[in-house]
């Protein structure tokens, strides 16, 4: 069968045909021993897309690509933190999980806590949770708790609940989450043969850039890369603690996922900007919402908009890239997550309550 065998020979990482996730894949990286229960979706091995379309708008022989993280089981990179934080928890006995959300944490916290068989509760803001996400909690049979207030408030309540009853907090504050998601730095290099020379993520409680940049050093201390990034973080206008150096008491963002005021890894990432040599910059809603459409209509790639938020800061600072440079952009979620923001702001050609008839349709179609 040498069709077959021409093409199996396509796949650059064989690995991926006996995928089984990613504490399996790298657990000699990782916090875990024969005893720990690994409680696995099969997450990870998500894929690295490259984006001819942003790269010839950057011109300058530079390279894009994107680690579409929104392909793991429920959607999110949140699921690389959560395999481990789960494991972990159950390890260590743990009969219940809880976390405060934006609305991907509690998705995984739900998914991988009940298939651990442990309860999980996650507390929401009110009204500010993408109905996707809302709707992953509720249907892999979590507490939701909606609170009136920010998440800032949520997190300083589940801390308090995590302190003085027997839960276990899995917020990005549990060291394991981190030690998940750096795995997502491994694949990245593992893909590319060598690190990229920017890596442009979106930051909500800057646990993700903090997470990779400790993959990226790791996995440059073992000699499986000579460089290492440029730590590009992006957050939204409104919600921007980490550019403008103090917390937001009102984060407004119209990416949901990144509506933090009070980020929880604050130093950790304003040291990953100093070891980096990297950059935080604000990008605003509507430079969030162009980016959003453009990898739609351009690249073919649905991410939520907190997610556009990496490609909206690498366009806004594109002129510092060097030329012939290799760029990474982190596209945290999946787009289904937020239909409604879609639905909205996709810019799309809708036709509504036309007469079903084929002279009908022509006309519209412009025939
Ligand atoms: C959680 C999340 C972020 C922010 O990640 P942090 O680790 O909090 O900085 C960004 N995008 C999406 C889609 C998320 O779910």
């Amino acid at each position: 069968m040498p069709l077959l065998r021409s093409v199996r020979g396509l796949f650059k990482r064989p690995t991926t045909q006996n995928w089984s996730g990613l504490i399996h894949a790298y657990g000699r990286w990782l916090p875990v021993s024969e005893r720990t229960p690994v409680v696995s979706l099969c997450e990870g091995a998500t894929p690295l897309v490259p984006a001819p379309a942003l790269s010839q708008r950057l011109g300058r022989g530079i390279q894009v690509h994107l680690k579409v993280d929104g392909h793991n089981p429920t959607g999110s990179f949140k699921d690389r933190g959560m395999t481990m934080a789960v494991s972990k928890a159950k390890e260590a006995g743990a009969e219940a999980v809880i976390c405060a959300s934006t609305g991907n944490t509690s998705a995984a916290a739900a998914a991988y806590a009940r298939r651990g068989g442990m309860r999980a509760f996650v507390l929401i803001p009110d009204g500010y949770v993408a109905q996707g996400k809302l709707a992953q909690a509720l249907l892999y049979g979590a507490e939701v708790l909606a609170v009136r207030g920010n998440f800032d408030r949520a997190l300083t309540i589940v801390r308090e609940m995590a302190d003085q009853y027997p839960i276990t907090l899995v917020n990005s504050l549990n060291p394991f989450r981190l030690q998940g998601q750096k795995t997502a730095a491994f694949e990245v290099v593992d893909e590319l043969g060598c690190a990229p020379d920017w890596l442009c993520i979106p930051m909500g409680n800057a646990g993700n850039i903090s997470a990779y940049w400790m993959g990226f050093k790791e996995y440059h201390q073992a000699g499986h890369c000579r460089n290492l990034p440029r730590m590009m973080g992006f957050q939204a206008a409104g919600s921007a603690p980490l550019v403008n150096g103090s917390t937001v008491e009102q984060p407004d963002t119209i990416a949901t996922a990144i509506r933090i005021g009070n980020p929880a890894n604050r130093e950790k990432a304003l040291k990953v900007r100093e070891e980096s040599g990297g950059g935080f910059a604000a990008v605003t809603d509507e430079e969030i919402l162009d980016a959003y459409r453009f990898l739609g209509r351009e690249e073919g790639v649905f991410c939520e908009p907190a997610s556009a938020a990496s490609v909206a800061g690498l366009l806004k600072r594109a002129d510092e890239v060097p030329a012939g440079s290799k760029v990474v952009c982190v596209l945290t979620g999946n787009g289904l997550k937020d239909p409604n923001t879609a639905i909205d702001h996709s810019g799309g050609a809708f036709h509504g309550d036309l007469n079903p008839d084929l002279e009908t349709v022509a006309k519209v179609m412009g025939f």
